[in-house]
Order: C-alpha cells, then sequence, then structure tokens
C-alpha cells in the first residue's frame, strides 16, 4: 500500500485526544490522510495511558492482534505514543518486535520524521524528555463545537498512585500570547467552546515566573471575542485560590464547574497518598466555592481501596460524598503502578472489598443526582447545544453553564430539523429526568 492513511485510536484523558489532534496534523502536512479502521491504515498509532493497568492491559491485547496483520501486510508500521511509551521506552520494541516505533510524550510532535528515519532503521524509541517545543503547533479537529487548548504540561506534585510526573514529566505552563493565538484561531475556525487543559491546571503560570497565573489567563481567553463557553480540567484542591474562585464567580462565559478530584475522605489517606490537603482542607475550599457561587457543579474524582484504607477510612469517603454532594463522581478502584510512590506499599484492600466499595460509592452518587436532577424539572438552562445525543440520534444535546447534560428533540414540533442550532446557545425548559440525563424543549 503506497497511500499514507493513518487510523489513531486514542485512550486516556483529554490531554491525550489534544496530543493526538496535534500528532495527526503534523501527519496530514506530510501528506497522510485519516483512516476511521486499522484495517485501511499503512500507520496504525495507539495513544495510549497508564494511569490503571487495565488501560494498558487493552493496548497490549491490540499489539497482540496486530502481531498476524503484520505478517499479512509487513509494510503496514505500528506507533505507540503517549504514557505507556514514556513508561516503558524501547522495553516496548523487545516485548512486541512487530512493533516499530515508541513515541513519547514529548517527541510526538516528531512524528513524519520518525517515520522517515523508520526507512533506514527497523525499530525506533524516541523518549527523550523535556524538550517540548511551546508554540503553534497545529491541529486536526473532529468535534467543530468544543476545542481542547493545552495550555500547561506535566505535573509537580508527587501523588503517591499516579503515574503522570513520571510519563509526563515537571509542570511547563505553556506562553499565554500563544494560547491566546491558539484559541484565536480554534474561533475564526467556528469553534464556540474552548477547554483549557493542564494536569494541575490551577497552577497554572507557576514555571513562568511572571505574576502570570490562571485567573490572568482565564481574564485574557475570556476577553476574545466570538467564544462562547470557556471550560477548563483538572483543579488541584490545594492551588484554587480566592482570587481564581472571584475570577470565575466574575466571567459570565467561564462555566461553572470545577472539576476538583477529592480522591478520598479520609484525611489519613489523603496523606498517604501524598495529596497535599487534609479532609478538612477540601471542605474549606468547597465553602469557598459555594459561598461565590451557590450553583458551581462540583465534579469529584474517588479512588477506593488505596492500601491501608479501612472501613473506617472508607466511611469517611461516605460521609465526605453525602456531605458534599458532588455533581458528578468517576469512582476508581486503586491500581497498584509501577514506579509510583504506592508501589511498594501493600495491595491489602481485597478486590472484593474494592468492588463493594466502588459500587456504593457510585450508588450514592447516582441517587444524589436522580434527586437534584429531579428538582431541576420545570426549570429552564442556557445549552449550548453541542450535536446529536450520543446513546439517540434523535436528539441534540448540550450543557448547561455548570456541566449538566441536557437532551432536546432534534425535530421542532413541525417535524423541522433544529441541526442548524448546533454550536448555538439556546434557552430550554427542563420536562423530564434520569440519574443522568435531563431531558427538555426549547423555551419560545
Ligand atoms: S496532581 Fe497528583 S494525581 Fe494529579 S497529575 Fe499530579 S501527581 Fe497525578
Amino acid at each position: 500500500m503506497s497511500e499514507k492513511r493513518v487510523y489513531i485510536e486514542t485512550f486516556g484523558c483529554q490531554m491525550n485526544l489534544a496530543d493526538s489532534e496535534m500528532v495527526l496534523d503534523a501527519l496530514a502536512k506530510d501528506g497522510y490522510s485519516v483512516c476511521d479502521s486499522s484495517k485501511d491504515a499503512s500507520l496504525v498509532l495507539y495513544n495510549t495511558c497508564s494511569v490503571r493497568d487495565n488501560a494498558e492491559g487493552k493496548i497490549r491485547g491490540r499489539l497482540d492482534h496486530l502481531k498476524g496483520v503484520k505478517k499479512e501486510r509487513p509494510e503496514m508500521k505500528i506507533g505507540i505514543m503517549g504514557c505507556m511509551a514514556q513508561r516503558e521506552k524501547a522495553e516496548l520494541l523487545k516485548k512486541y518486535p512487530h512493533l516499530d516505533l515508541v513515541v513519547g510524550t514529548d517527541q510526538f510532535v516528531h512524528m513524519p520524521a520518525l517515520i522517515e528515519q523508520l526507512e533506514e532503521q527497523k525499530q525506533i524509541a524516541a523518549t527523550e524528555f523535556g524538550d517540548f517545543e511551546d508554540r503553534n503547533w497545529g491541529s486536526i479537529r473532529k468535534d467543530g463545537i468544543n476545542a481542547w487548548i493545552p495550555v500547561m504540561r506535566g505535573c509537580n506534585y508527587n501523588c503517591t498512585y499516579c503515574v503522570v510526573p513520571n510519563t509526563r514529566g515537571k509542570e511547563k505552563s505553556r506562553d499565554p500570547q500563544l494560547i491566546e493565538e491558539d484559541i484565536r484561531r480554534v474561533v475564526d475556525q467556528g469553534f464556540s467552546q474552548v477547554t483549557l487543559l493542564g494536569q494541575t491546571i490551577d497552577a497554572y503560570g507557576k514555571t513562568l515566573g511572571d505574576g502570570t497565573n490562571f485567573a490572568k489567563l482565564l481574564r485574557r481567553v475570556h476577553a476574545i471575542d466570538g467564544l462562547k463557553r470557556i471550560r477548563f480540567i483538572t483543579s488541584h484542591p490545594k492551588d484554587i485560590t480566592d482570587e481564581l474562585l472571584d475570577t470565575i464567580a466574575e466571567l459570565p462565559r467561564v462555566c461553572k464547574h470545577l472539576h476538583v478530584p477529592a480522591q478520598c475522605g479520609s484525611s489519613r489517606i489523603l496523606r498517604l497518598m501524598g495529596r497535599r490537603y487534609t479532609r478538612e482542607g477540601y471542605l474549606d475550599f468547597v465553602e469557598r466555592a459555594r459561598s461565590r457561587m451557590p450553583d458551581v457543579e462540583l465534579l469529584t474524582d474517588i479512588i477506593v481501596g488505596f492500601p491501608r484504607e479501612t472501613d473506617a477510612d472508607y466511611q469517611e469517603t461516605v460521609s465526605l460524598m453525602h456531605e458534599v454532594k458532588f455533581a458528578g463522581a468517576y469512582v476508581f478502584m486503586y491500581s497498584p503502578r509501577p514506579g509510583t510512590g504506592a508501589w511498594n506499599l501493600e495491595d491489602d484492600v481485597p478486590m472484593e472489598e474494592k468492588k463493594a466499595r466502588c459500587n456504593e460509592i457510585l450508588a450514592i452518587q447516582l441517587e444524589h443526582q436522580e434527586q437534584w436532577y429531579k428538582s431541576l424539572r420545570g426549570k429552564t438552562f442556557e445549552i449550548l447545544v453541542e450535536g446529536p445525543s450520543k446513546s439517540n440520534p434523535e436528539r441534540l444535546s448540550g450543557r448547561s453553564i455548570g456541566n449538566l447534560n441536557i437532551v432536546i428533540p432534534r425535530t421542532d414540533a413541525a417535524g423541522n430539523k433544529r441541526d442548524h442550532l448546533i454550536g448555538d446557545l439556546v434557552n430550554v425548559h427542563i420536562n423530564d429526568s434520569t440519574n443522568l440525563t435531563l431531558f427538555g424543549d426549547i423555551e419560545e
């Protein structure tokens, strides 16, 4: 196959999605077209996640499968990028001799040159770290409404369960001027919303050393004409200052939605996790946020079954869930990861117990959402219409200025399609709900 066709599958977080969009742009400039299946591709890339072992297990499955395909089509190139590539480096090439490329989290923008080198070298691992050049790398974005905009890379914390400091390196904030230029470009392309990305986005600016901080960046982004909504993820409880909360409260196009993982309700376990705040410190953040923005939606991550988590510790997480009443929660069972601080702690909570704790926290969250969503029936929200609903294409879905997922019929009473509303803000009256979705219709 002489035609250059790339298939990329992205796992894990939105930072990986943004990196995949950048690599597709670099490849498009090198003559590649994008295809939807590995069957049609001359280059297959997996952008990987190492946060949990089962995420890496999926990649191992994909690679095992491609072994046979590569025998039939030896000219096809296979590459691994992202956190698993950075973590395992050239070892992956030894484990999978049919793998051509391993490209680390600071090297993927050089993909076309690396592929060219494959003409002279059988396998390549490019995993050098720390020299990611901050400039306006292009991106090929599929979405059309929301553009992911990385504003920093890496993380300076060392939470003991987390691989990110190993796989993405030290925190590095991008130049605000380059961020602004990226955003102006996506607005010109017709995007209505940006989501600013960073592992600890509220720490933005520290590495620039010129007084820039995330509150100032938000003000700068908010001043860009044509943007309807500004979102951002993820925040660390320790870095959310009063200045930042005041800024979010003040700026009307900044979403009132904070993804600030609590991880656990027990101060004892938080200390073992290296989170650098206590239960009381987290609750203080919640109070500071809600005193300024009573309707702010708080999203958390929770890890159950961290080493040494007793039932009493776990009950503190249960009580935190009841006390805070989060708008959403991602709940995970602890999974030991090589190279992390907790790797040497005995993984001593039995799997059955982890599953039970995970299910209970999820049930608490869904119960809360169900009650809360019921209380929203009869209310009106302004939503940004994002496109056809993934679960039912007869509906359009959008999100509120918080993060409420609200769906409306795709056709109006006269049977006319409403797709022209995609990318617009409309007022929606809520008339029904489940524990995951709110249903409504446009308010005339
Ligand atoms: S703050 Fe902790 S959990 Fe988040 S990326 Fe950094 S080390 Fe990982």
